[in-house]
């Protein structure tokens, strides 16, 4: 059985409801954080946590009441649904309103919602032969506000279903050329000896992982550089990657028609910062 945790109580997944007037259902009003649990320990915890209390402060959500108990809810969850790694997925919604209202209540309570999964190893860990993502460049079509994790998501799952009907592994979005970030990751790419990245802005989601794996680079002794890329320094580039919480690293191998230049893992950058990435 597979256990969630709604408003104060842990419930059987068949069995979890929520009513069709919470904010998150009817528009969309909330914000989420996906956190990957290795050996039954949440991974940069804290760091999640700090992301959520901004995104709660930047849509004006409300903490919900157990805000202080989060730890300890989720260290909950992972011991009740077994798995050694599991991927813990939290939402906090503006809460249940008594009619549909552009304008909120304010005085409504949040919603709170989490549940697990077994958190898929990533493939490039098991196998580091196997060949690297096939994405796709779409403009991007999002708001302006990607800083927000916000639970609206509609841009990014019409990217990605387009992207597989086409047999492509991912997307990576562009405004006028320049790279912002995948459509569930950010991007890095390496170019000699120093690894860029797009700079933290309105226009994407600052990444636990990106972070993460900016801070190994520095602990290398690896220039990093927060600074714009172009789809044409993509395709120059010596390794390009993608980040997230539940990819980790992943390499890409070829983006639209462009082969990247195929490089064996044990001289790939990426390789090497996998085996150090579990600190
Ligand atoms: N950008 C977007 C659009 C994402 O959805 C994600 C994953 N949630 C990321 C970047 C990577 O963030 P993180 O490393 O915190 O998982």
């Amino acid at each position: 059985m597979s256990w969630t945790y709604l408003n104060d109580i842990f419930i059987p997944k068949e069995e979890v409801r929520i009513s069709p007037f919470d904010r998150g259902f009817l528009f969309g009003d909330g914000v989420y954080e996906v956190i990957p649990v290795y050996e039954s320990k949440a991974f940069l915890l804290k760091d999640h946590i700090s992301r959520l209390e901004r995104s709660l402060l930047q849509t004006g959500i409300n903490k919900p009441k157990a805000w202080n108990d989060i730890p300890q809810i989720i260290d909950k969850l992972i011991k009740k649904n077994l798995f050694l790694n599991q991927v813990v997925y939290l939402q906090v919604t503006r809460g249940e309103d008594v009619e549909r209202s552009h304008i909120p209540d304010p005085s409504i309570a949040p919603t709170l919602f989490l549940s697990s999964s077994e958190l898929s190893i990533n493939p490039y860990r098991l196998n580091p032969d196997k060949p690297g993502l096939d994405v796709k460049i779409i403009e991007d079509p999002r708001w302006e506000r990607c800083d927000v994790k916000a639970i609206t998501l509609l841009s990014n799952i019409i990217a990605l279903r387009e992207a597989s009907i086409e047999g492509k592994d991912d997307v990576i979005f562009c405004i006028k050329g320049k790279v912002t970030e995948g459509a569930t990751s950010n991007v890095f790419a390496v170019f000699d000896n120093s690894v860029l990245t797009t700079p933290e802005s309105n226009q994407i989601l600052s990444g636990i992982t990106r972070k993460h794996v900016l801070s190994l680079l520095g602990s290398k002794g690896i220039e990093t550089l927060e600074k714009d890329l172009s789809i044409q320094n993509l395709y120059e580039a010596d390794e390009v990657w993608m980040t997230s919480s539940t990819k980790e690293i992943q390499p890409v191998k070829k983006i639209d028609d462009k082969e990247l230049p195929s490089k064996s893992p044990k001289d790939s950058l990426w390789f090497d910062l996998l085996s150090s990435y579990l600190i």
